[in-house]
Order: C-alpha cells, then sequence, then structure tokens
C-alpha cells in the first residue's frame, strides 16, 4: 500500500467523470467554427462542469482540504446566465447522480485557495487546453495534490490522446497518473488497463521531437525554431494545447517541450503543470524554468519565481538549457 492509495484512486475516478462531462458537452458543439465566433458558453458550460464534479468527490472523501482551482463561483454568479447554470447542473447530475444547484455553486465556490508553501491543497485546471477541446483535438483535465510545497500526485485525463499517433484509428482517451516516488503510468480511460511509461533515452538531442503549445500567444515559436536549430533538429515541431505536452515527453513521443515566453510579466500558474511536472518527473524528465531552476509550487497560484519552462527527457536538459541560453542572449 502507497501512502496515497486513497488520493490516487479519489483522483483517479474524479478525473476520470470530468472527463466524461467534457466529452458529453462537446459531443453537443455543433461546429468548432460557431461557437468561437458567436458562443463561448458550451466551452464554460465544460469549465464549470468538469470542476464542480472534481470538487464534489474531492470534498466528499477529503472534507477538510482546500483546492485551488481557475473557475469561481463568483464568475458564474456574475455573468447572470441561469441558461448557463442550469446546463452545469444537468451536466454535473448526468455523472454524479443527483445534486442540486446550490451544492455544485459551494463546490465551486470551494477553490479559491491561495497555495503557498503550508499545509496540503489540491489543484485544478478543469479544462487545460480550450482550444484544443473547441478544435476538438488535445485537451486536458487537470488534478494535483500539493504538501508543503510540493506536488506529491499528479493525474492528467487526455481524452482525446492517442496510444499512437501515426495511427488515426488506435485508441483514444488516456489519463496520466503519478504518485511521488512510485513512477508514472498510463491507463485507458475506457478500459482501466495501466502501463508503466518513461522518458525517451536518446542523448543526442539532433533527432528528437520538441513539442510546443499551438497558441504562439503561449510560447515564442519563433525562439523554438532558433532553439531547435541550434541543437541540430530537423524535424517539424509538433503542437499540442495542454499539458498533453508533459505527456507526450514523460511517453516518449517526444523529447522536449519549450515554453518560453511573449511577455515579460506573464507568471505561469500552478494549474498549468503541477500535474504534467510530477507525471514526466516521475518518468525519468527533468522540468526546470529557461534558466534550470526548479519550478517552485509554493509560490501561491502562480510559479512566481519561474520565467518559461524547459521539459525533457533529463539527458539532454543541460544542452537544451544552454542552447536556449545562447539564443536568448545570456550565454
Ligand atoms: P497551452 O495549451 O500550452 O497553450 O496552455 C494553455 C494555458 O496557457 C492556459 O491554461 C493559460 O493559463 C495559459 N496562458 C494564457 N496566457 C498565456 C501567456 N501569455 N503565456 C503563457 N501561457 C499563457
Ligand atoms: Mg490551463
Amino acid at each position: 500500500m502507497g501512502d496515497y492509495d486513497h488520493e490516487r484512486k479519489t483522483g483517479i475516478e474524479a478525473v476520470s467523470r470530468a472527463c466524461r462531462v467534457c466529452q458529453l458537452v462537446q459531443s453537443q458543439l455543433v461546429s468548432s467554427e460557431t461557437v468561437i465566433k458567436a458562443d463561448r458558453s458550451p466551452v464554460t458550460a465544460a469549465d464549470f462542469s468538469s470542476q464542480a464534479v472534481i470538487s464534489l468527490a474531492l470534498q466528499k472523501a477529503f472534507p477538510g482540504d482546500p483546492l485551488a482551482a481557475e473557475e469561481s463561483a463568483a464568475d458564474l454568479l456574475e455573468r447572470g446566465d441561469e441558461l448557463l447554470t442550469e446546463r452545469i447542473v444537468h451536466s454535473v447530475q448526468f455523472v454524479h447522480g443527483r445534486v442540486g444547484k446550490d451544492k455544485i455553486l459551494a463546490a465551486l465556490e470551494s477553490g479559491k485557495h491561495p497555495g503557498g508553501p503550508q499545509g496540503r491543497f489540491w489543484v485544478i485546471d478543469p479544462i487545460d487546453g480550450t482550444q484544443g477541446f473547441l478544435r476538438r483535438e488535445q485537451y486536458a483535465v487537470s488534478l494535483a495534490l500539493v504538501e508543503e510545497g510540493q506536488v506529491v500526485l499528479g493525474i492528467l485525463g487526455c481524452p482525446n490522446y492517442p496510444l499512437h499517433w501515426l495511427e488515426p484509428e488506435a485508441e483514444r482517451g488516456f489519463l496520466f497518473v503519478a504518485v511521488r516516488g512510485e513512477g508514472a503510468v498510463m491507463r485507458s480511460l475506457e478500459e482501466g488497463w495501466e502501463k508503466p511509461i518513461q522518458v525517451s533515452d536518446v542523448e543526442d538531442p539532433a533527432g528528437v521531437v520538441v513539442c510546443e503549445p499551438v497558441e504562439s500567444a503561449h510560447s515564442s515559436h519563433e525562439d523554438a525554431r532558433r532553439i531547435s536549430e541550434r541543437l541540430g533538429i530537423v524535424i517539424p515541431p509538433l503542437r499540442l494545447d495542454s499539458q498533453c505536452k508533459y505527456a507526450a515527453v514523460a511517453r516518449a513521443d517526444a523529447s522536449i517541450y519549450l515554453r518560453l515566453p511573449t511577455r515579460a510579466d506573464y507568471q505561469e500558474k500552478i494549474w498549468d503543470h503541477a500535474a504534467g511536472w510530477i507525471i514526466l518527473k516521475e518518468a525519468g524528465g527533468e522540468i526546470t524554468g529557461l534558466r534550470g531552476d526548479p519550478l517552485d509550487f509554493s509560490r501561491g497560484r502562480t510559479l512566481a519565481a519561474n520565467t518559461g519552462i524547459v521539459a525533457t527527457n533529463g539527458r539532454i536538459h543541460a544542452r537544451v538549457l544552454e542552447a536556449a541560453a545562447a539564443v536568448l542572449g545570456w550565454a
């Protein structure tokens, strides 16, 4: 028995349900184009419903644990959109069973924890990679547990992640799960089988796949191109939304994930990295800020001490940091 068996089991159930809510709402989207242009409420409904489902499950199993989550009940109430609220209540009930609106709002309201170095708290991103969700490509439901400023458990639900990238008909939909000191696994969302995952063992960066955000506003594609060029990389980058990029490096579909600041004042959010961080660490990888600084999850709701993200299979980490320093002009 591991120390976090109960947390792991509860988290897996909660994230699996949240993935089902996302898939339910996604199946109701008419076309991603109309949604993006005219009406963003479907994605908003999925976001709030996913967070409510996870919060309800955690509150039941661990009533004293605070939650640091992206959305809040106040955000929902401020909209004054009765139809949206109704939609959320129905979606939550679909996977959770009978639960009233007030309890759902209370669950959403519990996500305001400020984070920080003390005690334990859960970190939730109900839909990471909203754009990928709308495009029906990659997105993730992300849940992590932080204790005394350290991530100890991470679960990523990736409903569209393929077993093999080059086989369009391959099984899709996986959870990636890691507990500190116990390694990382991928787990079939549908069938529940699990298998350990590990990073690639390449030592020469020249032949590797680099992943980066699809959105150029979230990471400089141009700086990544220059870093890749310096490392001799010729394969075009794998652009994915969400923390699926961490999963991609953790299961050796790629060996590098670069997130290069496009603005000096942006602080990365803990819910965009906590789960991915421990999954990749436990799969044998390394993750730092651009200057090789360890990610510090004890600074509140953002990674205030870090700038940018470099994630690799570990073996090539120093070379990638060197190339980044040279390209960005501090070496
Ligand atoms: P990705 O799917 O990798 O593009 O990451 C999505 C996340 O990017 C969202 O959850 C946001 O929290 C985050 N984000 C928003 N603006 C920025 C920005 N300017 N730089 C980096 N990340 C951002
Ligand atoms: Mg996010």
